[in-house]
């Protein structure tokens, strides 16, 4: 009676044995499982308004670079902080555009970062070696402008028009995707800036929106008068330097 006894306690002891290790391999093994996936997965693309424009195929042209940059502009070089990018593949490739005609307007689709953090983020794509993105300035929620990648260089934000134009990512608040008034301010002198400096004319100041039908600026988009508002305010702020220049 005692050694069948003992039989009996020992046997649910010894599946109780295995059946834990059958669930903890289990575990395992889907832990492992979601986190191949989850590395495979291209990251939030909330955090990525350039992600998608990174992993189209970039066709560069071997054409002697036509900058029309020209030299006695009447609108003054807005304050802009120079933190040039490493040359690389992921955010700097260090080619020329074919001519700057277009002025790419973008939002940083990740509320409250700041124009910093995303410079340093276009930075470490060089190591991460996973996406590529980037943009030739960032102007940031203290309307701080930063320059990435020299306009007249390609920079990856603006999918086919990456070879024809300069690019501005703009940091926000909030999920409405409203530029702050600071943001606001510094993107029209920049903006004014270069459609001056490269003599363009209002219908060459465009958004991400216009290229590829990507809800970007955001806030922009979804209000078109606000769009072309801004295009006057920069148009009309051209028209003051002059005005201005002229006395
Ligand atoms: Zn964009």
């Amino acid at each position: 009676m005692k050694d069948k006894k003992r039989k009996k306690e020992r046997e649910p002891g010894k599946i109780r044995t295995g059946r834990v290790l059958v669930w903890t391999a289990a575990i395992v093994l889907t832990a492992a499982a979601i986190a191949i996936l989850l590395y495979l997965i291209p990251k939030d693309d909330k955090e990525a308004d350039s992600l998608i424009d990174g992993t189209e195929p970039f066709v560069f042209e071997t054409e002697p670079f036509t900058e029309a940059e020209t030299e006695d502009g009447v609108v003054p070089r807005p304050d802009i902080d120079e933190q040039l990018l490493t040359v690389n593949d992921y955010s700097r490739p260090g080619e020329k555009v074919d001519s700057v005609d277009y002025v790419v307007v973008h939002y940083l689709a990740n509320p409250k970062t700041t124009a910093q953090q995303n410079h340093d983020y276009f930075e470490s794509l060089k190591d991460l070696q996973d996406v590529s993105m980037s943009a030739n300035f960032i102007v940031g929620l203290e309307g701080e402008i930063i320059e990435c990648v020299p306009p007249g260089e390609i920079a990856y934000a603006s999918n086919s028009m990456n070879h024809l134009s300069v690019s501005i990512e703009n940091c926000h608040l909030d999920t409405t995707g409203r530029f702050t008034e600071n943001t606001y301010q510094s993107l029209v002198h920049l903006t004014a800036w270069l459609v001056d400096r490269y003599g363009l004319d209002r219908d060459h100041i465009i958004r991400h929106y216009d290229v590829t039908g990507k809800e970007c600026p955001l806030y922009y988009v979804e209000h078109e008068d606000k769009w072309e508002e801004f295009k006057d305010n920069v148009m009309n702020y051209i028209e003051e330097c002059r005005e201005a220049a002229e006395e």
